[in-house]
């Protein structure tokens, strides 16, 4: 199996460090060439989700990519990269729109927007959750399944093989969400 991180601008490493760790083949997509090679899953990591869609569609990255998701390319988005698969973005403008989900980005304001905590993630169990100037699921619809839930807010969803978080799994010692993912694609659970 290959993994393809989408490595415009953000946290890419992070996850790289991640998938190595777990000795999964991966590497990194900075241009229309590096999405020609045979790819199992994608990773979009966090960072600024205005400045990614930007670049996707600069470097003609966007369509590919988006007709690849809606084909059911297995998809696991991180903060910035759940924004990217929203279809409905408070505060932003939609970019591939292929999750069934709204998002509130920023959603903490300026104090809160970054801190830590703990809590359970369905399907993989307790985890570590590290909120950076993070988004949150405002209501996600009838196609996607809420994962986990921080003060009330959803924090993580998943919607055939699409995956998101709005924390950085990848910022954190536990590598549970990763290999949760992993596996899922590996065994090929992944419905559409
Ligand atoms: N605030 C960023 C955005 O709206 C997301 C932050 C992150 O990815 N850590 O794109």
């Amino acid at each position: 199996m290959a993994f393809g991180i989408l490595a415009l601008q953000g946290g890419f490493a992070e996850h790289g460090a991640m998938l190595g760790r777990l000795g999964a083949e991966h590497f990194e997509i900075r241009q229309l060439r590096d999405i020609q090679r045979p790819m199992d899953g994608l990773l979009l990591p966090g960072g600024e989700s205005t400045v990614i869609a930007k670049l996707l569609k600069e470097l003609g990255l966007f369509q590919p990519l988006r007709e690849k998701i809606q084909a059911g390319l297995p998809v696991f988005g991180t903060c910035a990269g759940l924004i990217l698969l929203a279809q409905q973005v408070e505060g932003g403008e939609p970019c591939f729109a292929t999750m069934d989900i709204s998002v509130k980005r920023n959603a903490y304001g300026r104090q809160l927007g970054s801190f830590f905590t703990e809590g359970r993630m369905e399907g993989v169990g307790r985890v570590p959750m590290t909120f950076i100037r993070a988004p949150y699921i405002a209501a996600a619809g009838e196609k996607a399944q809420v994962l986990a839930q921080v003060n009330g807010h959803i924090v993580a969803a998943r919607q055939g093989r699409q995956l998101v978080t709005a924390f950085h799994p990848e910022l954190n010692d536990d590598l549970s969400i990763h290999r949760w993912f992993l596996d899922e694609v590996a065994q090929g659970l992944w419905k559409r």
